[in-house]
Protein backbone atom coordinates (compact mmCIF):
# COMPACT_ATOMS: atom_id res chain seq x y z
CA UNK A 1 0.00 0.00 0.00
CA UNK A 2 1.43 3.64 -1.25
CA UNK A 3 1.93 6.23 1.89
CA UNK A 4 -0.52 8.52 2.21
CA UNK A 5 0.17 11.69 4.23
CA UNK A 6 -2.70 13.76 6.74
CA UNK A 7 -1.43 17.21 4.84
CA UNK A 8 0.37 17.34 1.49
CA UNK A 9 3.53 16.92 1.25
CA UNK A 10 6.02 19.83 0.71
CA UNK A 11 7.21 19.89 -3.10
CA UNK A 12 11.21 18.81 -3.69
CA UNK A 13 12.74 21.61 -4.81
CA UNK A 14 15.07 21.64 -7.31
CA UNK A 15 16.84 23.30 -9.93
CA UNK A 16 17.29 23.18 -14.08
CA UNK A 17 19.88 21.19 -15.45
CA UNK A 18 22.05 23.25 -18.24
CA UNK A 19 21.41 20.79 -21.72
CA UNK A 20 18.67 18.85 -19.83
CA UNK A 21 14.84 18.56 -19.52
CA UNK A 22 15.20 17.09 -16.36
CA UNK A 23 15.91 18.64 -13.11
CA UNK A 24 18.13 18.37 -10.26
CA UNK A 25 16.26 17.57 -6.81
CA UNK A 26 17.65 19.50 -3.97
CA UNK A 27 18.00 17.41 -0.88
CA UNK A 28 20.00 20.12 1.54
CA UNK A 29 22.29 22.96 1.61
CA UNK A 30 25.77 23.34 2.90
CA UNK A 31 27.40 26.16 3.32
CA UNK A 32 31.15 26.91 3.90
CA UNK A 33 32.26 30.35 6.19
CA UNK A 34 35.23 32.32 5.41
CA UNK A 35 36.31 30.28 2.57
CA UNK A 36 38.54 33.17 0.60
CA UNK A 37 41.18 34.99 2.44
CA UNK A 38 40.07 38.84 1.66
CA UNK A 39 36.72 37.93 3.13
CA UNK A 40 37.87 36.98 5.70
CA UNK A 41 39.90 39.67 6.78
CA UNK A 42 37.30 41.93 5.87
CA UNK A 43 35.10 40.09 8.60
CA UNK A 44 38.03 40.72 10.95
CA UNK A 45 39.47 37.14 11.29
CA UNK A 46 42.73 35.64 10.48
CA UNK A 47 42.36 33.46 7.03
CA UNK A 48 45.72 31.37 8.26
CA UNK A 49 44.41 30.08 11.36
CA UNK A 50 41.11 28.18 10.72
CA UNK A 51 40.04 25.18 9.51
CA UNK A 52 36.89 24.86 7.32
CA UNK A 53 32.95 25.41 9.29
CA UNK A 54 29.97 24.75 8.25
CA UNK A 55 25.88 26.35 8.44
CA UNK A 56 22.78 24.85 6.37
CA UNK A 57 20.23 26.37 4.42
CA UNK A 58 16.47 24.79 4.60
CA UNK A 59 15.93 23.54 0.63
CA UNK A 60 13.23 25.07 0.65
CA UNK A 61 15.27 28.17 0.73
CA UNK A 62 16.20 27.84 -3.30
CA UNK A 63 14.97 30.78 -5.33
CA UNK A 64 15.36 30.18 -8.86
CA UNK A 65 17.17 32.01 -11.32
CA UNK A 66 15.27 35.33 -12.71
CA UNK A 67 12.94 35.30 -9.45
CA UNK A 68 12.63 37.99 -7.97
CA UNK A 69 13.60 38.36 -4.12
CA UNK A 70 11.13 39.56 -1.55
CA UNK A 71 13.60 41.53 1.20
CA UNK A 72 13.24 39.96 3.88
CA UNK A 73 11.78 40.98 7.39
CA UNK A 74 13.65 42.08 10.44
CA UNK A 75 16.86 43.20 8.49
CA UNK A 76 17.87 46.40 7.57
CA UNK A 77 21.21 44.61 6.07
CA UNK A 78 21.09 42.17 3.77
CA UNK A 79 23.98 41.17 1.94
CA UNK A 80 25.08 39.35 -1.32
CA UNK A 81 27.45 36.54 -1.11
CA UNK A 82 28.09 35.43 -4.24
CA UNK A 83 29.34 31.72 -4.47
CA UNK A 84 30.56 28.30 -6.71
CA UNK A 85 27.90 25.55 -5.51
CA UNK A 86 28.83 22.05 -5.58
CA UNK A 87 25.92 19.49 -6.56
CA UNK A 88 26.70 15.85 -5.20
CA UNK A 89 25.01 13.05 -6.74
CA UNK A 90 26.63 10.21 -5.26
CA UNK A 91 26.48 10.19 -1.20
CA UNK A 92 29.10 9.50 1.38
CA UNK A 93 31.13 9.48 4.73
CA UNK A 94 34.75 9.81 5.22
CA UNK A 95 35.17 11.01 1.79
CA UNK A 96 39.06 11.59 0.91
CA UNK A 97 39.91 14.32 -1.07
CA UNK A 98 41.64 12.12 -3.73
CA UNK A 99 38.31 10.47 -4.35
CA UNK A 100 35.85 13.80 -4.07
CA UNK A 101 35.14 14.58 -7.52
CA UNK A 102 33.67 11.28 -8.18
CA UNK A 103 30.77 12.77 -6.09
CA UNK A 104 30.08 15.54 -7.81
CA UNK A 105 27.15 15.92 -10.21
CA UNK A 106 27.88 19.52 -11.70
CA UNK A 107 28.23 22.96 -10.74
CA UNK A 108 26.31 26.28 -10.36
CA UNK A 109 26.20 29.84 -9.85
CA UNK A 110 24.63 30.62 -6.03
CA UNK A 111 23.97 33.73 -3.56
CA UNK A 112 24.27 33.25 0.12
CA UNK A 113 22.03 35.99 1.11
CA UNK A 114 22.52 37.25 4.60
CA UNK A 115 20.69 39.09 7.20
CA UNK A 116 24.13 40.56 8.50
CA UNK A 117 22.38 42.40 10.89
CA UNK A 118 21.07 39.50 12.46
CA UNK A 119 23.73 37.33 12.18
CA UNK A 120 26.06 40.14 13.61
CA UNK A 121 23.70 39.98 16.84
CA UNK A 122 23.80 36.34 16.99
CA UNK A 123 27.56 35.56 16.77
CA UNK A 124 28.48 38.47 19.53
CA UNK A 125 25.23 36.42 21.74
CA UNK A 126 26.99 32.93 20.69
CA UNK A 127 23.70 32.28 19.12
CA UNK A 128 23.30 30.27 16.01
CA UNK A 129 23.32 31.68 12.22
CA UNK A 130 19.78 30.50 11.15
CA UNK A 131 17.75 33.20 11.55
CA UNK A 132 20.83 35.69 9.71
CA UNK A 133 21.15 32.60 7.03
CA UNK A 134 18.53 30.65 7.08
CA UNK A 135 15.57 32.80 6.30
CA UNK A 136 12.73 32.46 3.09
CA UNK A 137 14.40 33.09 -0.47
CA UNK A 138 17.54 33.25 0.81
CA UNK A 139 19.31 30.67 -1.48
CA UNK A 140 19.48 31.93 -5.34
CA UNK A 141 20.73 29.37 -7.66
CA UNK A 142 21.28 28.82 -10.93
CA UNK A 143 20.96 25.92 -13.40
CA UNK A 144 23.42 22.96 -12.80
CA UNK A 145 25.82 22.36 -14.97
CA UNK A 146 27.05 18.68 -14.87
CA UNK A 147 30.78 17.57 -14.88
CA UNK A 148 30.25 16.02 -18.42
CA UNK A 149 30.12 19.37 -19.89
CA UNK A 150 32.43 22.10 -17.82
CA UNK A 151 34.42 19.36 -16.06
CA UNK A 152 35.99 20.22 -12.77
CA UNK A 153 37.46 24.08 -12.71
CA UNK A 154 40.09 24.66 -10.16
CA UNK A 155 40.20 28.67 -11.34
CA UNK A 156 37.86 31.34 -13.17
CA UNK A 157 36.53 34.80 -12.17
CA UNK A 158 33.78 34.96 -9.45
CA UNK A 159 31.62 38.21 -9.69
CA UNK A 160 28.92 40.06 -7.99
CA UNK A 161 27.04 42.88 -10.26
CA UNK A 162 24.65 45.47 -8.89
CA UNK A 163 22.72 47.73 -11.10
CA UNK A 164 25.34 46.63 -13.53
CA UNK A 165 28.28 47.48 -11.03
CA UNK A 166 30.84 45.28 -10.00
CA UNK A 167 30.90 44.53 -6.05
CA UNK A 168 32.80 41.29 -5.66
CA UNK A 169 35.41 40.31 -7.84
CA UNK A 170 37.20 36.99 -7.01
CA UNK A 171 38.67 33.90 -8.56
CA UNK A 172 38.08 30.09 -8.04
CA UNK A 173 41.95 29.69 -7.64
CA UNK A 174 41.92 31.50 -4.21
CA UNK A 175 39.42 28.98 -2.43
CA UNK A 176 41.03 28.58 0.81
CA UNK A 177 39.88 24.64 1.14
CA UNK A 178 39.30 23.73 -2.44
CA UNK A 179 36.53 21.63 -3.50
CA UNK A 180 38.04 18.39 -2.41
CA UNK A 181 38.61 19.26 0.44
CA UNK A 182 35.24 21.11 1.38
CA UNK A 183 33.78 17.50 0.75
CA UNK A 184 36.60 15.09 2.83
CA UNK A 185 35.71 17.89 5.65
CA UNK A 186 32.08 17.92 5.20
CA UNK A 187 31.56 14.20 4.79
CA UNK A 188 33.40 13.80 7.99
CA UNK A 189 31.27 15.52 9.78
CA UNK A 190 27.61 14.31 7.70
CA UNK A 191 26.64 11.41 5.51
CA UNK A 192 26.38 13.30 2.20
CA UNK A 193 23.40 12.28 0.22
CA UNK A 194 22.53 12.97 -3.52
CA UNK A 195 20.98 16.01 -3.98
CA UNK A 196 22.73 17.77 -1.15
CA UNK A 197 24.44 21.27 -2.46
CA UNK A 198 27.35 22.69 -1.18
CA UNK A 199 27.58 26.94 -1.47
CA UNK A 200 31.65 27.34 -1.26
CA UNK A 201 31.99 30.90 0.10
CA UNK A 202 32.30 33.92 -1.00
CA UNK A 203 35.11 36.37 -2.31
CA UNK A 204 35.63 40.08 -0.80
CA UNK A 205 33.55 42.74 -1.66
CA UNK A 206 30.11 41.58 0.41
CA UNK A 207 27.80 44.52 1.09
CA UNK A 208 24.33 45.26 1.11
CA UNK A 209 21.43 45.08 -1.18
CA UNK A 210 18.43 47.23 -1.32
CA UNK A 211 14.86 47.60 -3.15
CA UNK A 212 15.03 47.45 -6.78
CA UNK A 213 18.67 46.20 -6.81
CA UNK A 214 19.52 44.21 -10.12
CA UNK A 215 21.88 41.38 -9.01
CA UNK A 216 23.73 38.84 -11.96
CA UNK A 217 26.13 36.46 -10.23
CA UNK A 218 28.81 35.52 -12.75
CA UNK A 219 31.19 32.33 -12.65
CA UNK A 220 33.49 31.96 -15.88
CA UNK A 221 31.82 29.11 -18.10
CA UNK A 222 28.36 28.90 -16.14
CA UNK A 223 24.90 30.69 -17.12
CA UNK A 224 24.32 33.77 -14.57
CA UNK A 225 21.99 34.40 -11.70
CA UNK A 226 19.72 36.71 -11.69
CA UNK A 227 17.57 38.08 -9.25
CA UNK A 228 15.94 41.48 -8.37
CA UNK A 229 15.42 42.77 -4.96
CA UNK A 230 11.88 43.61 -4.25
MN1 LIG B 1 28.74 32.61 2.32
Amino acid sequence: MSLTYVIDPPAIPSLPVTGDIRRFAVNRIFCVGRNYADHAREMGHDPDREPPFFFMKPASAILADGKDMTYPSLSNDVHHEVELVVAIAKGGVNIPSQNALEHIYGYGVGLDMTRRDLQGEAKKMGRPWDTGKAFDQSAPCGAITPVIQWGHPDKGSVTLLVNGEIRQEGDLNQLIWNVPDVIASLSSLFTLEPGDLIFTGTPAGVGPVKKGDVLEAKIDGLPTLNTKII
